[in-house]
């Protein structure tokens, strides 16, 4: 049996959904849990659904809900030329559902809110193209992941249970196959004990399979996307891009640990304990092979990777009474940082001052400075790159440094890390 799934942008619109059925018919006979995630840019909608009912907006909240019922309605009328079938029915619930939420008003816990009306976008999704597949003569089953993943009540970022998730998987999901080729469920949502919805954070589609594959003791998980599989750096910010044939687990890890935004961070791992080799495969050229991430760390060096993070500030921290950075500071520093939730990307010291990168977005400079004002000299630079080199040599060094001026640099055995100004 196999994990696919499919995230946004593979069911972004009514050819997509057709794609989708394409390939799944690929597999013909197989095994397979289809994971979707909602359609398009429907989860940024419904977030935004979330600020209007939070602000008590009911002319905005309607108007979101119109437009994400357009765009359903829309997918639906090509997929399904009349009315007659049910699937209408089962839109129209959830819609109706959504529209009466804001007459229950807005608790004081935003992230249990968030969750139970965010978590619609994949329930939609998956019941289209549930639908779409079942008319299309597969023998598919939509099921609810709200019955199936179980997680603590941690909203917005559920901690997965998995000795009850995997319980559940073995008796509810597993036990569909009898009847059924294709067990079809959402991707980034479960349930709490007491029976309230969670979702596992921001594109936790992937998660999902990798949680359903470890599980279920699936034979592989692919993840179908707009690019050919995991390149070796992102077309936005390098012309050439290769892509890499076949990684380890451990390197996938690493790369998304620097930042490399292919896959969810949280999915390699379940996978890489029970040895389920991950797949990312075009869902545009489904013949062609992607990457395969396994075990085998025997072809990791063969490809340099590139990772970038823009819009960066250096922050320098030096004492004001002119002591070294020793221990303590250090720690105090890092207590601060703690207090606002601040994430170093990098970080370096020298004799008498401490510093470290941070995204300029999620950093608020007037803070750090009351924070650190009294005992510390803040001085920062902005506007600043970060590279990081897997698996570098001199070659590919000087390529990215061209042009720029390097603030910071640090190297270990297979990473390069450079912080740079564009000097253009
Ligand atoms: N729909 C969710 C999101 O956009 C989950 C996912 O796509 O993986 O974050
Ligand atoms: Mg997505």
């Amino acid at each position: 049996m196999k994990v696919f799934k499919f995230g946004g942008a593979s069911v972004k619109d009514s050819a997509a959904v057709r794609n989708v059925a394409q390939i799944i018919s690929l597999f013909d006979k197989q095994k397979l849990i289809v994971v979707v995630s909602a359609m398009g840019k429907t989860t940024n909608k419904l977030e935004e659904v979330v600020d209007a009912l939070k602000n008590g907006d009911k002319r905005t909240y309607i108007h979101l809900l119109t437009d994400l019922k357009d765009f359903h309605y829309h997918i639906l009328g090509e997929l399904f030329t009349e009315r007659h079938y049910s699937i209408y029915n089962t839109i129209d619930s959830i819609f109706e559902k959504l529209e009466q939420k804001f007459e229950a008003g807005f608790s004081d816990n935003h992230s249990f809110e968030y969750d139970q009306i965010v978590s619609f976008g994949e329930v939609l999704s998956s019941h289209i193209v549930s639908a779409f597949l079942m008319e299309n003569g597969f023998m598919v089953k939509w099921m609810d992941a709200r019955k199936i993943i179980r997680t603590d009540n941690n909203y917005q970022e559920g901690n997965v249970d998995w000795q009850k998730t995997e319980e559940l998987v073995q008796n509810r999901l597993i036990n569909e196959f009898k009847e059924n080729d294709i067990l079809l469920t959402q991707g980034f949502i479960g349930h709490t004990p007491e029976g309230f919805t969670t979702t596992l954070g921001r594109e936790g589609s992937d998660y999902t399979a990798g949680i359903l594959a470890y599980c279920s003791n699936a034979e592989s998980v692919t993840i179908w996307k707009d690019v050919p599989g995991m390149l070796n750096a992102d077309p936005k910010y390098f012309d050439e891009t290769i892509k890499l044939d076949e990684i380890s687990f451990k390197e996938a890890i690493e790369l998304s640990y620097y930042g490399a935004s292919v896959i969810h961070p949280k999915t390699i791992k379940p996978l890489q304990n029970k040895d389920i080799p991950l797949f990312v495969k075009s869902f545009i050229h489904p013949e062609n092979d992607g990457t395969i991430i396994q075990s085998s760390t025997k072809n990791d060096h063969l490809v340099s990777s590139y990772i970038f993070k823009v819009n960066q500030i250096l922050i320098s921290l030096t004492p004001k009474d002119f002591s070294f950075i020793v221990e303590e500071n250090l720690s105090e520093i890092f207590q601060l940082l703690a207090k606002v939730n601040a994430k170093i990307n990098i970080m370096q010291n020298s004799a008498v001052s401490f510093h470290f990168l941070v995204d300029a977005k999620k950093t608020n400079i007037d803070q750090l400075l009351k924070l650190f004002g009294e005992k510390y000299l803040l001085k920062y630079n902005e506007g600043l790159e970060l590279v990081t080199i897997r698996h570098y040599n001199q070659e590919t060094i000087d390529k990215v440094i061209a042009g720029k001026e390097i603030m910071l640099q640090q190297k270990t055995r297979q990473t390069a890390r450079i912080v740079m100004k564009d000097l253009s």
